[in-house]
């Protein structure tokens, strides 16, 4: 058991911690009133690396391993939750998903643009009512020769109006029994007719962030397009949230420490009874639990990212980190809130922020509910890892950072 950092790990953190504190948070505040993206931030992500930070470099990427993305993914989300949801979608629920399924032509076309950051991606699953039940989404994909037609409506979508590239997934078989072998996936493209988003306002965090919708109207997609096999959508998708709830768990992590380290400053800094708060029992309880919840959800996430890079499955590893991580980032705002007082429950500091931000992650990428499910059902032997016809890729540091 290894639990150091290398050198390669904390040159990656120090280069986006840079990014996230120096250019981005002296003016998140501003974007978060708006309810905008900072309009830096995609950008700079893309010309730092940071878009393909653990993709082979022979797509595009970076070539670093699973612990440098939950690095990078606390230090974005230490500073605003909307940069770590780029990585989310981008990185976790995309890039990576084909890295695992798409065929090497397929790589060449949509990977590589996305690892370089020349093109943004997303992940279109939830749909206005389907969210937690994925199976009874109702988009549908028609088969007409060579293309298929696709028809329905995206919902709650992390860079809908941004993306250039977007993974959704639609019925190929809506009559199919089980339901979720009828379940496809598909790359679409922002420029394909009939393709139409939006943003979705009065959120009540990420609104730095951007969220929407995305309709399909007789879309036009050609079979080169379509990710896996007909009917493996389903398998495709879950997948997918192996990684996306993996950086999530990550973020709020870094959410944790922000919580912590903001805290530490104001309790010495600010004076009740003629000592600094922090010398009160019942503050430094709060900070106390703050430290527990971040140490104990690295040793969770890092277990995760140990089994990802050996290519292990790891469904039951992350899920249980991702909800331990969000509850926890709620629970830490919470009490930074509370331990500032009425500062805390204004937008002069920035953990009101951090606890609008903290309460959507116990709701995406499988709700706080959906993981404790998914404990039991492991623990219960309802549900166990059945093979997959492309496995999790493991991490290798000299084939992911050659060029070849
Ligand atoms: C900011 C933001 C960004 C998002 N980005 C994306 C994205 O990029 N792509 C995407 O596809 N989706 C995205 N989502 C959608 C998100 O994944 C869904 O909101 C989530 O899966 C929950 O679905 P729902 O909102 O429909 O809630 P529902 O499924 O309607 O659930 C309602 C409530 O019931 C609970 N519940 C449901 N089923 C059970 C059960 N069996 N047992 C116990 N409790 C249950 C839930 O936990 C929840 O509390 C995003 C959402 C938000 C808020």
């Amino acid at each position: 058991m290894e639990f150091s950092l290398t050198e390669e790990h904390k040159m990656a953190r120090q280069m986006v911690r840079d990014f996230a504190q120096k250019e981005i948070y002296p003016t998140i505040k501003e974007w978060d009133r708006k309810h905008q993206p900072h309009p830096d931030v995609l950008p700079r992500m893309a010309e730092l690396g940071i878009l393909g930070i653990n993709i082979p470099v022979k797509y595009g990427g970076q070539g670093f391993d699973y612990i440098t993305l939950a690095l990078v993914c606390e230090e974005l989300e230490r500073v605003d939750a909307s940069l770590r949801v780029i990585m989310s979608v981008h990185a976790g629920l995309n890039s990576l998903a084909l890295l695992q399924w798409a065929t090497e032509e397929q790589k060449q076309r949509f990977l590589v643009p996305q690892a370089t950051g020349e093109k943004y991606a997303g992940y279109a699953l939830t749909e206005p009512d389907a969210g937690s039940d994925p199976v009874s989404l109702r988009a549908t994909a028609r088969r007409e020769g060579d293309v298929y037609i696709l028809n329905g409506e995206k919902m709650w979508i992390s860079l809908a109006t941004l993306a250039d590239h977007m993974l959704v997934f639609a019925k190929t078989d809506p009559h199919s029994e089980p339901a979720y072998k009828g379940i496809t996936a598909f790359m679409i493209t922002k420029d394909m007719k009939g393709v139409t988003s939006g943003d979705i306002h009065g959120k009540m965090g990420v609104r730095a962030g951007s969220t929407g919708w995305i309709a399909m109207q007789d879309v036009e997609v050609p079979i080169e397009n379509r990710i896996g096999e007909e009917g493996e959508g389903f398998y495709i998708a879950m997948s997918c949230l192996d990684n996306g709830r993996f950086t999530v768990g990550a973020g709020a992590n870094g959410c944790i420490r922000a919580c912590l380290e903001d805290s530490v400053k104001y309790a010495q800094e600010r004076q009740t009874f003629g000592v600094p708060i922090a010398q009160h029992q019942l503050i430094k309880q709060k900070i106390a639990y703050m430290q527990q919840w971040y140490d104990a959800a690295s040793l969770l996430l890092f277990k995760a990212a140990w089994l990802k890079n050996q290519g292990v499955r790891n469904t039951r590893e992350t899920a249980l980190a991702k909800w331990y991580a969000t509850d926890m980032s709620v629970q830490a705002a919470l009490e930074a809130v509370q331990l500032f007082g009425a500062y805390g429950f204004s937008d002069e500091y920035d953990v009101e922020r951090y606890l609008r931000n903290a309460k959507g992650a116990v709701i995406y990428e499988g709700s706080s509910e959906i993981q404790q499910l998914i404990q039991a059902d492991y623990a219960l032997g309802y549900r166990q890892d059945k093979p997959l016809r492309c496995e999790p890729v493991p991490y290798d540091a000299e084939t992911w950072q050659s060029e070849a």
